[in-house]
C-alpha cells in the first residue's frame, strides 16, 4: 500500500531530478548564445556573461526608449496649436508623456471618469439632469488611435502647421485623440449584408452578425478614409485594468474645408451586445434636449463647459469650465474659447456647452487645440452643423 507522503516524495525527487536536467541544459543553452537574447531570463544570476549582456540590453533598451520620447517631442512641436497625442515607442510611452505633461503637470483641472461625483460638479450646476448629461457624454467617449498618416495633409492651415504633415515618411508614429460614439446599427442573418471588417475580408467569410458604430471626431486626428482604415477606437477605456472594446475603423465623411474640422467615423465590430451602449446615446440625446429647453432662453448666463477626453492617449478624465469668448467664422458657424481643461490626446473630444448643446442631429463643437492669447491658455473648439 502507498501512502500519500511517500507518493508526494518520490514525485519530488523525479522533479528536483528534472530541475537539475533543466538547469544544466539552460547553462549550455545560455553559453552557446552569445548573440540570442533570452526575454524570459534577464534576471538569471546563472551565468555572469549573461548579465552582461542583459545589461546590455537593457541600456540599448532605455537609450531607444528616451529616442522614442525624443522623436514624439520633436514631431509635437511641429503641429502648431492642435492637440492629439504622438506616441513613436510603446503604449507605455504614453503614462510618461502624462507624468511629464508641460501644459498642466498636476492635471488639476481633470476629473478621472470613474472617481468623478455629483459634487465634483460646481455647486450652481448640481442638478441630476446635469449630472446624468455628463455621466453619458462619458459613457459615449472613446479613444482613437489611428496608425497613418496621409500624404494629403496640408503643410499649413491658416498660416499654422498643421499636425502629423509628412509624418508618415520613415516614422512609425502613432496618433491618439477622442471622439464620441453618437449612433449605432446592428446587423443580423435577416439584413443579408456581410461584415466588412479585415478579419472578415482577409477570412473570405464574413459574418452577418455585426455592428457599425459612428463617432464624430476633429479632422485633424482623422483626415480622410486611408487614415479612416488605420483607425482604432476604443470604447470603455476608463482605467489601465478595465475591460474595454476596440472598434475597427472603416470610412469616413469629413467636412468639406480642413479649418471646419469634423470628422464623422465609420467604425465596425463583432460585438452585437451593445445595449448599454445604445441607451447611453439614446439617454444622451433625451437629457441634453431637455436641458437645451430649460436653459436656451438664458444661455447668456450659463457658461458651463464640459469635455470629457483621453489626455495623453491614457483613460478617460472629465474636465469641467466655462466657455470664454463665441466667435463667428462664417455662415451659421460658430467657435468657443473655454477654461475647460485639455491635453495632448484631448483634440476631437465632444465640448458640452450648456444651453447650446442637445438639438437632436446637430453636433456643436469639437475640441480643437490650445492658443495662448494675451498671456492666457486658451482651449478652443471648432463648430460641426451636420
Ligand atoms: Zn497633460
Ligand atoms: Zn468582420
Amino acid at each position: 500500500m502507498t501512502r500519500k507522503g511517500d507518493t508526494f516524495n518520490s514525485r519530488a525527487f523525479c522533479c528536483k531530478r528534472q530541475f537539475v536536467k533543466t538547469m544544466e541544459n539552460l547553462a549550455k543553452k545560455i553559453d552557446s548564445a552569445q548573440s540570442k537574447d533570452f526575454p524570459a531570463l534577464r534576471h538569471s544570476t546563472v551565468s555572469k556573461n549573461f548579465s552582461d549582456r542583459d545589461e546590455q540590453i537593457n541600456e540599448r533598451k532605455l537609450v531607444c526608449e528616451s529616442d522614442s520620447l525624443k522623436l514624439a517631442h520633436a514631431i509635437r512641436l511641429s503641429q502648431g496649436t492642435f492637440e492629439t497625442e504622438i506616441c513613436c515607442g510603446p503604449e507605455s510611452d504614453l503614462h510618461k508623456e502624462y507624468d511629464n505633461c508641460k501644459k498642466d503637470p498636476s492635471h488639476k483641472g481633470f476629473k478621472p471618469f470613474n472617481s468623478f461625483s455629483f459634487y465634483d460638479i460646481p455647486e450652481r450646476y448640481r442638478l441630476p439632469i446635469i449630472y446624468d448629461v455628463i455621466r453619458d457624454l462619458a459613457q459615449l467617449t472613446v479613444r482613437i488611435m489611428c496608425t497613418f498618416s496621409s500624404s494629403e495633409r496640408p503643410e499649413k492651415m491658416k498660416g499654422e502647421a498643421y499636425p502629423s504633415y509628412k509624418e508618415s515618411e520613415g516614422k512609425q508614429c502613432v496618433r491618439y485623440g477622442t471622439g464620441r460614439i453618437f449612433n449605432i446599427i446592428n446587423f443580423t442573418e435577416k439584413d443579408d449584408k456581410p461584415c466588412p471588417c479585415s478579419l472578415c475580408k482577409a477570412s473570405g467569410q464574413s459574418t452577418f452578425a455585426w455592428c457599425l458604430v459612428e463617432v464624430i471626431t476633429a479632422r485633424h486626428v482623422v483626415f480622410n478614409d486611408h487614415e479612416a482604415r488605420a483607425t482604432k477606437c476604443r470604447w470603455g477605456y476608463d482605467s489601465d485594468d478595465c475591460c474595454d472594446i476596440t472598434f475597427e475603423g472603416l470610412s469616413s465623411k469629413v467636412s468639406d474645408r480642413i479649418e471646419d474640422d469634423w470628422c464623422k467615423l465609420k467604425c465596425v465590430t463583432h460585438v452585437t451586445a451593445l445595449g448599454k451602449l445604445r441607451t447611453f446615446i439614446e439617454s444622451f440625446n433625451t437629457k441634453s434636449r431637455e436641458l437645451y429647453l430649460q436653459c436656451r432662453s438664458i444661455k447668456q448666463i450659463h457658461k458651463l463647459t464640459v469635455i470629457v477626453s483621453h489626455p495623453h492617449g491614457c483613460p478617460k478624465q472629465i474636465s469641467i469650465g466655462y466657455w470664454r469668448q463665441r466667435h463667428h467664422v462664417g455662415g451659421v458657424d460658430t467657435k468657443y474659447t473655454y477654461s475647460s481643461s485639455t491635453c495632448n490626446g484631448s483634440s476631437g473630444a465632444a465640448v458640452y456647452i450648456l444651453g447650446r448643446d442637445g438639438k437632436l442631429g446637430l453636433f456643436h463643437q469639437i475640441h480643437s487645440g490650445c492658443k495662448t492669447e494675451n498671456g492666457k491658455l486658451n482651449n478652443h473648439s471648432c463648430g460641426v452643423v451636420g
